[in-house]
């Protein structure tokens, strides 16, 4: 695909869009089927030492009350999802620079292998780290990493994040390439539709992702948090359902380009859209991450406003599950740790 039949497809309405939409079903069914595999979400800390433009729990945040699960609630929250045929989990928080924080998810990691004997895939969504951090995580039983690199704009970038070394694009891309280089199943992807963004942008992206050959894909529109920085410039914003229906287009044409990645359907999609992460479903993705953090936090973790279902329990999330991906004719694989088939085929090569 040249970068213009990518903005074609951005761009694209009625048939032309249909069409995308069509292939993108096709290629899905031909290389992941319909198919969709659990990660258990746990959001386990909302204390962070960066500032990014765009997010709610960034440092310089005084409105939000800091919070870390304690190594008991984790564990919980870990055995519930192996308990209920997960497979996997992902562990998500702000970034913490420290050789306490490396060093507390090093000895969870072991815990959480000891609890399912070693049956349970652990991915990890800590930010960015030194390459010691993530072998000592990789060796420890963590297998996938995820950390979008939100724009592949340099200027876009400098926008969206405090122009200092603690917020480096080029730190970002040198982090990706050592968790590539250390063996774990990479993940990575952008926002689509913050202020200044245009669809050229999103093109360049796609091609950039596809050239890094990553593993997993996770991406989901920009959503709009009152105490952020960015949110100063929402008169800029295009429309929401424009933002999400961006999101599909560009979740359709990484399908069609890298076929056989694992996709995630995001909470973002759902925020815009009650069935936004059906529709994800729909357009490729693969990969369905019910929220399993304890209630009681889960209104810390407001990355942006109107975060979906942060008063349900893991039990509700766990039980909506079933029924949505019934709706969109997808089989929940119970059970199966859902590597990522561009990875296993890499692996063997
Ligand atoms: N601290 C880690 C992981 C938590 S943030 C990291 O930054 O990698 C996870 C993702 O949430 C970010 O990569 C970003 O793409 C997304 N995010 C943050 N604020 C957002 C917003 N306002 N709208 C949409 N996505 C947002
Ligand atoms: Fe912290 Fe991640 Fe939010 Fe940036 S996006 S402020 S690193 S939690």
């Amino acid at each position: 695909m040249t970068k213009q039949q990518i903005m074609d497809y951005l761009n694209s309405e009625n048939e032309s869009r249909r069409l995308l939409f069509a292939e993108a079903v096709n290629v899905k069914k031909q290389y992941v089927k319909d198919i969709v595999y659990l990660r258990g979400l746990i959001e386990f800390s909302n204390i962070c030492q960066k500032d990014c433009y765009y997010c709610g729990i960034r440092k310089s945040n005084k409105r939000v009350e800091r919070y870390t699960l304690s190594d008991e609630e984790i564990i919980i929250a870990a055995r519930y999802a192996f308990d209920n045929n997960f497979g996997s989990i992902v562990l998500q928080s702000g970034e913490v620079k420290s050789q306490k924080f490396t060093d507390r998810i090093t000895k969870l990691l072991n815990s959480i292998q000891e609890l399912s004997s070693g049956k349970l895939r652990v991915t990890l969504s800590c930010g960015e780290q030194d390459s010691s951090t993530y072998r000592s995580w990789f060796e420890n039983g963590a297998c996938r990493y995820l950390l979008r690199i939100e724009t592949t704009n340099k200027t876009l970038y400098k926008q969206l994040h405090p122009d200092n070394d603690n917020h480096s694009f080029e730190n970002r891309v040198s982090c990706l390439e050592n968790l590539k280089n250390l063996g774990y199943q990479v993940g990575t992807g952008v926002m689509i539709g913050f202020p200044h963004q245009k669809i050229e942008d999103i093109a360049d992206d796609i091609i950039w992702i596809n050239e890094m050959d990553v593993d997993m894909l996770g991406l989901g529109p920009y959503l709009l948090q009152n105490n952020t920085p960015l949110s100063q410039k929402s008169n800029l914003l295009i429309p929401e359902a424009s933002r999400l229906d961006l999101s599909l287009k560009t979740i359709a044409i990484l399908r069609i380009l890298m076929k056989d990645i694992n996709i995630a359907a995001t909470t973002a999609m759902q925020a815009i859209d009650k069935f936004g992460r059906e529709k994800a479903i729909k357009a490729g993705a693969n990969v369905f991450m019910p929220n399993i953090t304890p209630s009681k936090y889960r209104d810390n973790y407001k990355l942006y406003d109107n975060k979906p279902c942060i008063d349900d329990s893991p039990e509700d999330c766990m039980n909506c599950t079933d029924i949505r991906m019934a709706m969109v004719d997808n089989i929940i694989a119970y059970g199966e740790w859902g590597d990522s088939k561009h990875y296993l085929g890499k692996s063997l090569n």
